[in-house]
């Protein structure tokens, strides 16, 4: 039961008008005898929130209520609603549509006995909408009706979620360099936004900013490509290496080109370069240190090595200006 407040918040955020009577009980036009041109049809809501339509009673009553609560997006208003469901065709097959992943819908389709198709996709992809169709198998005639009900659950879904969706955009984004999403995806800093794998389609793809499922927004930490000012190296990009032997095979070829160094050394550096991207599941490691006596090319090394090795810093770089940068930094990577 809603409380007569409660219609009243609803009404005046819609610009819906009504009357409030002396005894405490509200006045309205009943919006579905409005959309069937029986426009006499006057909705009571009582003081304790009970409301009914003065023109409808009788069989059908209870549908004709719930008629009247979807047009006023009351239920929406008063609990935003991730879950929404339609029975059509004389009951035969029922709609549920809830919030997915990533602004997706999960759809599923059932009959009284068994759910006839489920499929997660975007409810405003018309194309997507007729694949889940077909897959009920339905006649022509059921077939269109499921369209027109699908298109119909899927204005009253944005709707109802559009103030959730709009709450979610108020949040401030956190600011990261690596994350992993609760929907699985992960997320690494690189110079031109965040490199984000998503282990559904196995791709990767660079994005400004990436919202989680529950809403949460991720920025990157440092903006604008300025990571370099603080000696914090991020990569540029994320590009397929196809085969181990073919990755290795580039990291020597990098190494030998810019530091002379012996082949032992430019094997186990080559290692220890790759060993650094596993580090999160490392409890230990080794610490890779050049000794010699200055001039010998110990600067030189370090740099060609550390560029390749997981988000390098070089501290000798850091400047005052970027200061809190490089406390969040040592914050947020420890
Ligand atoms: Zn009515």
């Amino acid at each position: 039961m809603k409380t007569t407040s409660e219609f009243i918040a609803v009404f005046d955020a819609q610009g819906i008008e009504y009357r409030t009577e002396t005894d405490g009980s509200l006045i309205t036009d009943c919006p579905p005898c409005g959309i069937e041109n029986k426009g006499t049809g006057k909705a009571k809501i009582f003081p304790d929130g009970g409301f009914t339509c003065q023109r409808f009673a009788g069989t059908g009553a209870a549908e004709h209520r719930q008629e009247m609560l979807s047009a006023w997006n009351l239920e929406s208003a008063v609990k935003p609603s991730s879950f929404m469901s339609e029975t059509i065709l004389d009951g035969q097959v029922t709609f549920e549509i809830e919030r997915g992943e990533r602004g997706k819908q999960r759809v599923t389709a059932r009959n009284c006995k068994s759910v006839l198709h489920v499929d997660v996709f975007n409810l405003s992809d018309s194309s997507a909408r007729v694949k889940f169709i077909k897959n009920l198998n339905l006649p022509e005639p059921d077939a269109l009706t499921t369209s027109r009900t699908l298109i119909d659950l899927a204005d009253r879904f944005y709707r109802v979620n559009e103030a959730a969706l709009d709450d979610d955009e108020d949040q401030e984004p956190a600011l990261t360099t690596f994350a992993v999403l609760k929907d699985g995806r992960i997320i690494e800093e690189t110079t031109n936004g965040f490199a984000c794998y998503d282990p559904v389609s196995e791709s990767t793809t660079i994005e400004k900013s990436v919202t989680d499922e529950d809403g949460t927004a991720y920025k990157p930490l440092i903006n604008g490509g300025r990571a370099d000012k603080i000696g914090l190296f991020l990569a540029s990009g994320v590009e397929e290496y196809f085969a181990e032997e073919q990755l290795d095979a580039d990291i020597l070829k990098f190494i030998e080109k810019y530091v002379d160094i012996s082949e032992q050394n430019r094997a186990i550096s080559s290692k220890y370069i790759r060993m650094t991207y596993r580090i999160d599941s490392l409890n230990e490691v080794p610490y890779l240190h050049a000794t010699g006596n200055s001039g010998n090319g110990k600067s030189r090394f370090t740099q060609t090595i550390g560029l390749l090795c997981y988000r390098p810093m070089f501290t000798i770089d850091a400047t005052a200006v970027f200061a809190p940068y490089l406390h969040h930094q040592l914050e947020q990577t420890g």
